[in-house]
């Protein structure tokens, strides 16, 4: 099935960081696109430095529960502890969607709650993805149009 990782970073070398995770998920699955590097302003949570995002696109047979695990794996073999909610971080990859899966399990939720808000995971699936969608709001182009301006 097709999942859509969502990759975050805004501590120490953030670039570096989220290319490693990148090259850790292309080892562990099988990468199908990998977007830019999209420099961001921090969305809620205390003052805390500029994010770099990126999305990914991988093909996995894993059952959704195993693929989190995997990304928080990635997670944790990069030294992230956890810590305040939406607080500045090392690393943090969020499964955003997988095939089409519905979950609203607080430990997994799919496709990923507030995904539809986000400008730093719209744009760079965007990206990679022209026809991306979301099963719970449609078409990835047109949620964009009708978000606030960055
Ligand atoms: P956030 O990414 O919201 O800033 P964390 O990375 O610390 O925060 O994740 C907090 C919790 O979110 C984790 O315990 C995880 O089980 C849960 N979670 C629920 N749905 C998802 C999802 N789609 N992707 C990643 N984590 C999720
Ligand atoms: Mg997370």
């Amino acid at each position: 099935m097709r999942a859509v990782v969502a990759i975050g970073a805004n501590l120490d070398e953030p670039k570096a960081a989220v290319e490693l995770a990148i090259e850790l998920l292309k080892q562990a699955t099988e990468l199908v696109a990998a977007s830019s590097l999209h420099t961001t302003k921090p969305v809620g949570g205390p003052a805390q430095p500029d994010y770099v995002n990126a999305v990914c696109i991988l093909e996995s047979d894993l059952p959704a529960v195993e693929l989190l695990h995997l990304l928080q794996g990635i997670e944790k073999s990069m030294g992230r502890v956890r810590e305040e909610k939406w607080g500045p971080r090392i690393i943090d990859l969020d499964l955003i969607s997988y095939g089409t899966l519905l979950s609203q399990d607080i430990d997994l939720t799919l496709p990923h709650p507030f995904a539809h808000q986000r400008r730093f995971v719209l744009e760079p699936w965007l990206e990679i993805d022209p026809d991306a969608h979301l099963l719970t709001h449609g078409l990835v182009a047109e949620i964009l149009v009708q978000l606030p301006p960055a």
